[in-house]
């Protein structure tokens, strides 16, 4: 499979205490290998704090690597500007968490799109038929045109914010926590129709959230992250029902089981305690002070290195 979006050691510290004379730095992301296929959902999860959003962020160059490189179709976009930046930014959009943050208020949905239009220099001849159409495949009604965000719901909100992205015809999507801040009723829609418009479209999704569940359902892939690092990365399905790393079974163990027989089996593992601080995360293997396995004097003294265990199935723990 051709990767679309490729990660090489990319890296992220953020200088605490001051640009000049930092105290020390959050190692928010650190050394992270990453490929994301052509037409994949690729799901990253993990806690607060474990460096999903800043990953996404530097993969979308919303923000600059300390070090590392970032390729898109084959190319080194790494140092990319002016046009060859622009037109990256074309292909590549960011969905974030909270769609009223998005929106400019004093804008109708259709001043807004044709903004987009007009700044990207669309070639649409009537721009809007063209959006009352974009509003029909988001599931919204042309009627919505000249309506302004608050008169819509945060679902409703949401859908704009995701039609503004693909009015541009990208090719991947980040997609940042997208339905956490909706009610539970209206997360599934939002999912669902991401699903469709991927098919339609032949959209790459990098799907970042904290709720395993769904990641689960979007994704062909999963990848954990922990405090800055990635620590395993499958398919979906076998990273739940087989998870090797002692950070992901606890994650899967925390996820409900319908079935009270399965549920009885399943062994559950309980995280003790919050994440160490990214600020000075801890030698070795960052997640020993809460391994239930730890092997003294390895796992707090060697840092694991990601090792491909079964096909496609890589793990960072000494255990394998
Ligand atoms: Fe636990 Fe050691 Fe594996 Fe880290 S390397 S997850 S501390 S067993």
């Amino acid at each position: 499979m051709r990767a679309l979006v490729k990660a090489e050691g990319l890296t992220k510290y953020f200088p605490v205490g001051g640009l000049l004379r930092p105290r020390g730095y959050v190692k928010a992301v650190d050394h992270v290998d990453l490929e994301i296929y052509e037409g994949e959902t690729l799901g990253l999860v993990g806690e607060t704090g474990s460096g999903k959003t800043t990953l996404g962020r530097l993969i979308l160059r919303l923000i600059e690597p300390t070090s590392g490189r970032i390729y898109f179709e084959g190319e080194d976009i790494t140092k990319a500007s002016g046009a060859k930046l622009r037109e990256f930014r074309k292909k590549a959009q960011m969905i974030f968490q909270d769609p009223y943050m998005s929106l400019n208020p004093r804008m109708t949905v259709y001043q807004t799109l044709l903004e987009v239009i007009k700044v990207h220099k669309l070639p649409i001849d009537d721009p809007e038929e063209y959006i009352g159409k974009m509003l029909e495949l988001v599931g919204l009604e042309r009627s919505h045109l000249h309506r302004y965000p608050h008169e819509f719901s945060g679902g409703q909100r949401q859908r704009i914010a995701i039609l503004r992205a693909l009015l541009l015809r990208p090719k991947f999507l980040v997609l940042d926590e997208p339905t956490s801040a909706l009610d539970v009723s209206v997360q599934a829609q939002i999912l669902n129709m991401l699903k469709d418009l991927q098919k339609q479209m032949g959209l790459t999704y990098l799907f970042i959230s904290h709720d395993i569940g769904a990641v689960r359902y979007m994704s062909d892939r999963i990848t954990v992250m922990y405090l800055g690092k990635v620590v395993e990365v499958g398919p979906a399905e076998e990273i739940v029902k087989e998870p090797l790393h002692p950070y992901t079974q606890a994650l899967i163990s925390a996820l409900p089981i319908p079935d009270p027989k399965v549920a009885r089996s399943r062994k559950k593992i309980l995280l003790t305690g919050e994440p160490p601080s990214p600020i000075n995360p801890p030698p070795g293997c960052r997640f020993h002070p809460r391994c239930p396995y730890v092997i003294k004097g390895k796992c707090e003294r060697e840092e694991p290195p990601l090792v491909e265990v079964k096909r496609g199935h890589y793990v960072a723990c000494h255990l394998y």
